[in-house]
């Protein structure tokens, strides 16, 4: 029932249907685009087309009320539907979004001795913004700590028994990752909330989460859900910061006097729409399924590690589960060599270090990501061609 279902979804991505003998496992990269949201973004270039927040002809007022209803449409696709309990800006993706809370809100929040902790071992982009906070306030003589949130390979999630013994009253903010974009592992984030305190702020890089599996505000508790667009099937140069009501930062000091990315918005729109048609809960079980086969395949393989989450490996184990993402290495063949071997049988990749933080391990490594458009057959033809270069 569930592979009827997702073989009426597949059949609604162009550019997968165009190329049956290929596959597109480089999700975690960039999502692909089912029909609905290249039709939203025609219908809207052609029927609506105009500068937002100025005009005031039917187009120019049209799109006014696309962004300001796509803004509600974010909250209400994060379970957060009451405008005025929260905030959305647009972005262009996960990296402006989170240097945006860094440069414009962070520092407001800081007084001299207060500490941060940034998952060192993540994304860079959920890295590098907290570390020029943290030089932009000592240029002002504003000194904070910044703490590495530990982070655990064996279980793959974050050390949540040694973040609660670093965090302290001083403790004001934490960033983390809600799906780690090389291990795959779905982050406890209840225990990051137990571990700091209801007051500290907890910034969400959702990048990995939104549109692969249900993200709910009020569930998860924290004061800002960054995400990119792209990932969750809206174009390229899309994004949103989604920021709890009293938190909620004064992102457009300059109102509408900038031009919103509407292309983009009216894209974001349609992704969502599709996504909460298509049930992201049943994404999830597909794509944690097809991790599953994915490494159940590769444990019989000698030549490959698969990276982080080992303990998520054991198919009896209580740890956190393994999303969508599957990071391997080759015990001899270099990651740029592998994925050039494994794009000459169809399968799409990424390699090499996938712009992890500095504490990260992943050199050398080549990722595998799923959406609903990956089926069984693509993860088992890969087994077949990886087990060939064992
Ligand atoms: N955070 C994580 C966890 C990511 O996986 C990515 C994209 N690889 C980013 C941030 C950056 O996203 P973007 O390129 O859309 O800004």
């Amino acid at each position: 029932e569930l592979a009827d279902w997702q073989r009426a979804l597949r059949a609604q991505f162009p550019i997968i249907t165009a190329h049956p003998d290929q596959a597109y496992l480089d999700s975690a990269a960039t999502a692909q685009k089912p029909q609905a949201v290249l039709d939203g973004v025609h219908t809207y270039l052609t029927t609506t087309n105009a500068n937002a927040g100025r005009g005031t002809y039917p187009w120019a007022n049209r799109t006014t009320t696309l962004v300001e209803e796509a803004r509600d449409r974010v909250k209400r696709f994060l379970g957060e539907p009451a405008p005025e309990r929260s905030a959305v800006h647009f972005t262009s993706g996960t990296t402006e979004g989170l240097r945006t809370i860094a440069r414009d809100w962070l520092p407001q929040l800081l007084t001299d001795g207060d500490e941060i902790v940034v998952p060192v071992a993540d994304h860079e982009a959920n890295i590098a913004p907290w570390l020029e906070t943290r030089h932009q306030l000592a240029r002002q003589g504003v000194h904070i700590q910044v703490r590495p949130m530990p982070y655990q390979t064996a279980s793959g999630d974050y050390d949540h028994t040694a973040l609660a013994e670093l965090a302290g009253p001083r403790t004001r903010f934490v960033a983390t990752s809600h799906v780690h974009h090389v291990y795959g592992g779905n982050m406890n984030v209840h225990r990051i909330r137990r571990a700091v305190g209801p007051d500290a702020v907890i910034c969400l890089d959702a990048a990995q989460s939104v549109g692969h599996l249900p993200v709910s505000a009020s569930d998860l508790d924290v004061d800002f859900i960054v995400f990119s667009g792209h990932k969750a099937m809206a174009l390229p140069g899309t994004g949103a910061v989604w920021a709890r009501g009293t938190r909620g930062p004064d992102f457009t000091p300059g109102g509408w006097s900038g031009t919103p990315n509407t292309v983009g918005i009216a894209s974001l729109t349609a992704a969502l729409d599709w996504l909460d048609a298509a049930g992201t809960d049943r994404i999830e079980r597909w794509t944690v399924a097809l991790a599953a086969r994915l490494t159940e395949g590769l444990r019989h393989l000698d030549a490959y590690e698969i990276l982080g989450c080992q303990a998520a490996l054991a198919a009896d184990s209580p740890v956190q589960r393994r999303q969508g993402i599957v990071t391997l290495r080759h015990h001899a063949i270099d990651s740029g060599d592998l994925g050039f071997i494994l794009f000459s049988h169809g399968f799409m990749v990424r390699s090499d270090q996938h712009c992890q933080g500095s504490a990260g391990e992943s050199t050398g490594s080549v990722r595998a990501s799923l959406h609903i458009y990956n089926t069984a057959e693509e993860v088992d033809r890969l087994l077949e061609v990886l087990a060939s270069l064992g």
